[in-house]
């Protein structure tokens, strides 16, 4: 190994383990942890390497977003994780380059040298060019976009429940979806329960028919990943919880409380306080910065070409797994989803596969089994497509609800999350309903410093949206009695932006 012994300098670990290779894992996500623990019998040094300190459970971000539950029940501080696993260190840090000649990375502005590298850095959000869009209406991939889009909804019930022009309320009690896909329904069916309880006991003043919450897509129907009949039967569910659907339907532009849509018969205007975006996912930037670094190939989303063993080619000693990698060698030649089971399964492959590089036994060869898909409607409603058995309704939420507990990386965290579900499930109430961030929001102040500290990448974020709602009402009112519109659309709030990812 070239280099810096940074592992030996920060701890001298086992006597055994003085002198054994090292690891280096980029990404504490699904496929990072279980690299990190599928080597925990492997006389190897790990370095686990992750911008956030939490291991983070994506697929209920929906969850956080609408109340149900709180950010501690589904993130997991890596040191909890894996930190007690003999050969590994966590450390916390965003890698902003590979050298891979010399074999090393960069973070926190230092060089680290590794003998096995594998990258599991997933994915982010993408608006297709239109990075402007990402003020008005979030992603939902990180904690914090979860926690914005919950503090939006919130605002506009609170707000919309101190408005008295009817007009102004129905704008302010909508909400649009770009996506159909298992997260944009499954948003939906939540946002729909959240309305309804909160309106039904809560919220005095507000009508539930004053309500609307509408998705939109470019296809024909939701979660076109499955099949027809689940499809129809998600469809169906939501459309009973007063969802509406906007299919062969393009977003073209956004303003504040704006959204317009391209359809066949021509342009929708759709007016919401707020807009959610599900409908995007790009490959982390390190991908890129792998490729220019070694000319690797990369598919045309930007993933990462990888062999069988998840190596890049002309680089046996680079991984790359999880959403960021492109994994073509199935049986069927279709490339792994990006989903979590497949992500766990290639990091637990690959941990396997270096252990037993290092220990010259017989290295494993990877072949994937796809457990199917899932998606939750409403409270005791869920499709699931499991390997072709077909579920739905209070059989399909069962199984979700099983899989996903299975999934979850800690006791403790399954333990409150299925109390949390059962309470919900008897007593219709949501536990964390709490407006929280930095009063400025709330007040619609236009401080910059009302953006949140977002995750270190590039690009505009979520900053001030108390201001966007304002601004939002303006433009709503403007709208509504005839005046020229004033909006702040490629405003400060682009400009004054903490990135996000
Ligand atoms: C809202 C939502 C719902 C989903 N629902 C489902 C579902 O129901 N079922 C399902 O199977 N899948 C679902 N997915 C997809 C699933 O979560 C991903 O496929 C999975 O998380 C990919 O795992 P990963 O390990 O590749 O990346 P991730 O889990 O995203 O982990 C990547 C890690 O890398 C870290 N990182 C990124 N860049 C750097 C850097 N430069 N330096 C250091 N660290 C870095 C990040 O902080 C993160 O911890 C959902 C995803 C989202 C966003």
């Amino acid at each position: 190994m070239a280099g810096e012994h940074f592992f030996l300098e920060l701890e001298p670990p086992e006597e055994r383990l003085r002198k054994a290779p090292h690891v280096v894992v980029v990404g504490g996500g699904f496929a990072g942890v279980r690299a990190c623990k599928a080597l925990a019998q492997a006389d190897v040094r790990v370095t686990l390497v992750d911008k956030r300190n939490f291991n983070l459970f994506q697929p209920l971000l929906y969850q956080v977003a609408t109340g149900l539950v709180s950010r501690g029940d589904v993130a997991t501080p890596l040191r909890q994780l894996v930190g007690r696993q003999r050969n590994v260190q966590v450390l916390l840090g965003e890698v902003t380059e590979i050298k891979a000649d010399s074999q090393q990375i960069v973070f926190n502005g230092k060089t680290y040298s590794y003998d096995h590298l594998v990258m599991a850095t997933g994915s982010g959000s993408t608006y297709f060019g239109h990075e402007d869009w990402r003020t008005f209406a979030p992603p939902m991939k990180i904690l914090e976009h979860a926690e914005e889009i919950r503090r939006r909804l919130l605002m506009a019930m609170e707000q919309a429940e101190q408005t008295p022009d009817p007009q102004a309320r129905r704008f302010l009690q909508t909400v649009v979806i770009v996506g159909a896909g298992p997260t944009g329904c499954e948003m939906a069916g939540a946002t729909s329960e959240l309305m309804r309880n909160a309106m039904r006991k809560e919220f005095r003043q507000l009508d539930l028919a004053d309500t609307r919450i509408v998705v939109v897509d470019p296809g024909e129907r939701v979660l076109r990943a499955m099949p027809e009949e689940l499809s129809e039967a998600a469809q169906s569910s939501l459309s009973d919880l007063g969802v509406e659907f906007l299919f062969k339907g393009r977003v073209q532009a956004m303003k504040p409380g704006e959204v317009i849509v391209g359809t066949p018969n021509g342009e929708q205007r759709l007016q919401a306080a707020t807009v959610i975006w599900t409908a995007g996912v790009r490959p982390s930037h390190l991908g890129r910065k792998l490729a220019d670094a070694i000319g690797c190939e990369t598919d045309r989303a930007g993933r990462v070409v990888v062999e069988p063993d998840f190596s890049v080619a002309g680089h046996p000693e680079i991984r790359v797994v999880g959403d960021l990698c492109s994994y073509k060698h199935t049986r069927n030649g279709k490339p792994l989803p990006g989903m979590a089971g497949p992500a766990t399964q290639a990091g637990g492959f690959v941990g396997k596969d270096i252990a037993a590089i290092v220990a010259g036994t017989t290295r494993p060869s990877f072949s994937w089994f796809d457990f199917g898909s899932m998606a939750v409607l409403d409270r005791i409603d869920a499709v699931a497509d499991l390997r072709g058995l077909k579920f739905k309704g209070g059989i399909g939420w069962l199984l979700w609800a099983a899989a996903h507990l299975a999934f979850m990386p800690t006791r403790e965290n399954r333990v409150t999350l299925l109390v949390k579900w059962m309470f919900a499930v008897v007593s219709q109430a949501r536990a964390s309903m709490l407006l929280t961030g930095m009063p400025s929001q709330h007040m619609g102040l236009d401080s910059p410093d009302a953006a949140f500290p977002m995750a270190p990448e590039t690009g505009p974020s979520i900053a001030e949206p108390g201001a966007a709602l304002r601004a939002a009402m303006d433009y709503y009112s403007n709208q509504v009695s005839g005046q020229p519109t004033q909006t702040n659309d490629g405003g400060s709030n682009a400009d004054s932006a903490a990135a996000i990812q």
